[in-house]
């Protein structure tokens, strides 16, 4: 195996393990990162009572500090 044919094999198992995760975290909604608000930076419960529908299936936090809603895994949602 060459050097390229290394590097493409690489980028392939990455993309595959991140797609593992990506599904298994949307089924159980698991988030390992411990988000912090991108609006205002205060840290956010890792369990929070749901504020809305799509909070209760998708998962997700209501910053308690400055009211902006984030998705499961802690990007900001524009309403
Ligand atoms: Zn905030």
């Amino acid at each position: 195996m060459d050097a390229i044919s290394a590097f493409f094999l690489a980028i392939s198992i990455a993309a595959a393990v991140w797609l593992l995760l990506a599904i298994y975290e949307s089924i159980w909604g698991i988030n390992l990162a411990s988000p912090s608000c991108p609006e205002c930076g205060s840290e956010l419960d890792a369990i929070t009572e749901p504020t809305s529908i799509r909070q209760l299936i998708w998962g997700g936090w209501t910053c308690r500090d400055c009211g902006c809603e984030l998705d499961k895994w802690g990007w900001p949602i524009s309403n």
